[in-house]
């Protein structure tokens, strides 16, 4: 039995357990210190690691090592700075995070020792995904830790932060606070995490990057990890790491991407995009699916209008602009979803680990090839295959296919198969047609899009010029190309340049040809001497109002385009009618000009007369959705053929085919009878579906009753995590308040089962605020 040695007598209870705690501690120095870092290990066992790291890595069922982890890890043990590389999946957030904990551990960091480690991430999202790894694998650790990604209020996040021992955040959240919070202290640091480097380094993060270090110590130890880690000397000067170690696991490996990743692309012209895509998404109800856009508003335009067409499988999106409570709820039901497609923004580009994604679609070109990398790196993780669809547009294959080339992604072209393609044109054409809002997103999305490939660096790619934007403005089902104006760049100038009369064509010329244009003085109306003033943008922008409003299109008589050049904003858009196109339009002044009075126009309304717009008072009409019902109708039913296409309930025949099958009468009878056999039949379908639904309501409902019986991890994710999420404050509650501090990590497996803990997933606004989060995780450790 050992002895004290100051007065020799046997050790008891608490002293020997601290003095056995001791020593255990003093003998996990040495073997760190005794750690060869070359020595290639296997298993989470063979490293030096604390009891409390070594258990919570065992619970989550963390056993071997990665290469970047067995490479990682001894030497960030070993306090040394590390610039980490490494594919997509491969494991690197539990490289980083198994030296923060680890290193802090032996260091007996405690509350009163304030903030020791800072882990930065591009996006909220992935910030998220790893503190819940995070409070995984550090559930038996006495540190701290918390999320700082904003969407709460500072004051709430500040009284919290200055407690924090572990902090992930977003960049500029993290600046705020450091600028703004009194008593967030930062002098103590030990450890600065950048995870998805490049991209914080990036021009992006730049200025908000630079003034965060500021804040920090020099002396510190600095990791950096990334998919496509860059070691560009002027990046590592603005972090001053300290002779770091590369740590690039896969930089002899023939190809940048994982190898259990099959990666292909589709040419398919810029117009014919969505309806690949649709026509994918229906043969493929059974997998869980990625699809990337370049724009929120891309993204919102494509799920709006196909959750309409009801392709039978669930949809989903993401990006930017989204609220963080709503964002939170999507990346919780596209982790648990087993069929589903998430259509996303480059936020959800980097660092997500979704489980289980089969397919990771580009239907826009991703900038660069490291964004290309990214994307598809949201499938194929961790030994899993997946595989990615590249869609390319003619313009861009030889300069994309270069571009994957140098960065030794190995890809390969794919036909699409004829007879599977569907067009959802005129359906989306329909959908535009009868709701305006639609339509907007649909302009908007033309818009962002036209604008992405504008400002896109890589001009080998992307190429506007070589796009057909007015066939991709009728795909989206839009009744022309809003009309965009630039103001830099070389299309302006040649504009600028060219004869006026080529400038700005009329809509006479348009529509009618060569013959028109030398008339055009005589049928001047006054829309065109309106449009062909300067600094005329205010009254411009009254008239694209009228036509916005309502479902319908106004002819202007012109193209509007005679305030190119004042324009001052970067992109700015106007409504371009389409004069060819009857069946929208409007009898512009080349169809009906003669009965007309030359100022008036005519409108088409769907389901009725033409409305003869010939007063202000008609024009404010135009405005009013209400006073317009009495000139539209009800608007029809619809139904749509096995191809998806739509057609009237009852379409008519035409009259010679109608005799040409017999007696009027006889042909009514038949009619009749099969319609009530049909009737009949869709009665007992209907039926049988009613039953065949509550049969899964209910097989769904015992589902979900099994479900939360069993750990699930995501279940855990909790639902209010947009702020700093300290499962426990728990200082009141315990005896010592210094070196055996408060428990902060909640512990999710201990989560009894049923209660709130474990719910959010499915109700996900059970809990409320951060404030009942922590009453939860007091009461779970309490
Ligand atoms: P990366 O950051 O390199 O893209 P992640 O750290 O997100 O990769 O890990 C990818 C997946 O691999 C995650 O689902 C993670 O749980 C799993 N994983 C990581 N390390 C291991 C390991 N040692 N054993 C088993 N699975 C692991
Ligand atoms: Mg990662």
């Amino acid at each position: 039995m050992p002895k004290d040695p100051r007065n020799g007598k046997p050790l008891k209870g608490k002293t020997l357990k601290r003095k056995r705690e001791q020593e255990d501690l003093s003998s996990l120095i040495q073997r760190v210190e005794d750690l060869n870092v070359k020595e290639p290990l296997k298993s989470f066992a063979d490293l030096p690691l604390s009891d409390p790291t070594a258990s919570g890595l065992s619970a989550s069922h963390y056993k071997s090592l990665t290469d970047i982890q067995s490479r990682a890890i001894g030497n960030a043990l070993k306090g040394r700075d590390i610039l980490g590389a490494a594919k997509t999946g491969s494991g690197k957030t539990l490289a980083f995070l198994v030296p923060v904990l680890e290193n802090l551990y032996r260091k007996q960091w405690a509350d009163h020792d304030g903030l020791g480690a800072l882990i930065l991430s591009p996006t909220r999202e992935l910030a998220i995904q790893i503190f819940e790894v995070l409070r995984k694998i550090g559930r038996y650790h006495t540190l701290s830790a918390g999320l700082v990604i904003g969407g709460k209020s500072l004051r709430e996040e500040q009284e919290r932060l200055g407690r924090m021992n572990i902090l992930v955040c977003t960049p500029g959240r993290m600046l705020q606070h450091l600028d703004q919070t009194a008593l967030f202290d930062t002098f103590n640091l030990q450890m600065l995490v950048l995870d998805e480097a490049d991209r914080i380094m990036d021009m992006g993060f730049q200025r908000t990057v630079d003034a965060i270090i500021d804040h920090l110590p020099k002396e510190r130890q600095t990791m950096l990890f990334s998919a496509t880690q860059t070691k560009k000397v002027s990046d590592l000067a603005r972090l001053s790491l300290q002779d770091p170690e590369y740590v690039a696991v896969h930089e002899a490996a023939s190809s940048a991407t994982p190898s259990t990743l099959q990666q292909h692309y589709v040419v398919t012209p810029l117009p014919q995009k969505l309806d690949v895509l649709w026509s994918f998404i229906r043969s493929n109800l059974k997998a869980k699916t990625m699809v990337f856009m370049s724009s929120g508003k891309q993204v919102r335009f494509v799920y709006e209008s196909f959750r309409h067409l009801q392709p039978g499988i669930p949809l989903l999106h993401l990006h930017g602009r989204q609220k963080q409570g709503g964002r939170l709820d999507i990346m919780t039901r596209f982790s648990q979803a087993k069929h589903s497609v998430l259509f996303a923004t480059d936020v959800a580009a980097r660092g997500l680990d979704f489980p289980a994604v089969d397919w990771v679609i580009q239907l826009d070109c991703p900038e660069d090839s490291d964004t290309y990398i990214h994307r598809v790196g949201r499938t194929a993780r961790y030994e899993r295959n997946g595989r990615a669809v590249l869609f390319l547009d003619p313009s861009e294959e030889k300069g994309m296919m270069k571009r994957l080339e140098q960065k030794k992604v190995p890809i390969e072209r794919i036909n699409i198969k004829a007879n599977k393609q569907h067009s959802i044109k005129d359906q989306l054409q329909n959908m535009c047609f009868k709701d305006p809002e639609l339509k907007y997103l649909g302009q908007k999305a033309f818009i962002s899009y036209v604008k992405s490939i504008y400002v896109q660096k890589d001009k080998e790619i992307f190429n506007l010029k070589e796009l057909k934007l007015e066939d991709y403005a009728a795909s989206l089902g839009l009744p022309g190309a809003p009309r965009i104006k630039f103001i830099k760049g070389d299309d302006t100038k040649e504009r600028k340049n060219a004869p006026r009369g080529i400038a700005h064509p009329s809509s006479d010329e348009e529509s009618d040809g060569e013959d028109k244009k030398k008339e055009e003085p005589q049928v001047r109306t006054r829309y065109d001497r309106m449009f062909e003033r300067r600094n005329q943008d205010v009254l411009a922008d009254h008239y694209s109002k009228l036509i916005n409003d309502d479902g319908t299109r106004v002819a202007d008589g012109t193209n509007g385009a005679a305030d190119d050049a004042d324009e001052d904003d970067f992109l700015s858009v106007k409504r371009r009618f389409d004069a060819g196109d009857k069946d929208l339009d409007v009898g512009s002044d080349a169809d009906d000009g003669a009965e007309q009075r030359k100022d008036a126009k005519v409108v088409h309304i769907d389901g009725s007369e033409p409305l003869v717009i010939d007063s202000k008072r008609r024009e404010k009409l135009l405005k009013s959705k209400k006073k317009l019902l009495k000139y539209k109708g009800k608007g029809t039913k619809l139904v749509y053929d096995e191809d998806g296409n739509p057609h009237e309930l009852y379409e008519l025949e035409d009259e010679e085919g109608f005799r040409a099958r017999g007696d009027a009468k006889e042909q009514q009878a038949k009619f009749l009878a099969e319609e009530a056999e049909r009737t009949r039949q869709a009665d007992v379908e209907d039926k049988e579906v009613a039953r065949q639904k509550r049969r899964e309501k209910k097989e769904k409902r015992k589902a979900k009753e099994r479900g939360l019986a069993e750990e699930n991890y995501v279940a855990q994710l909790p639902s209010d995590v947009d702020d700093v999420s300290t499962p426990a404050e728990s200082d009141e509650e315990e005896p010592r308040p210094t070196k055996k501090p408060k428990v902060s990590f909640v512990e999710p497996e201990k989560s009894k089962k049923g209660d709130k803990q474990a719910k959010p997933a499915a109700e996900p606004k059970q809990i409320g605020s951060l404030e009942e989060l922590e009453d939860l995780a007091s009461g779970l450790l309490g």
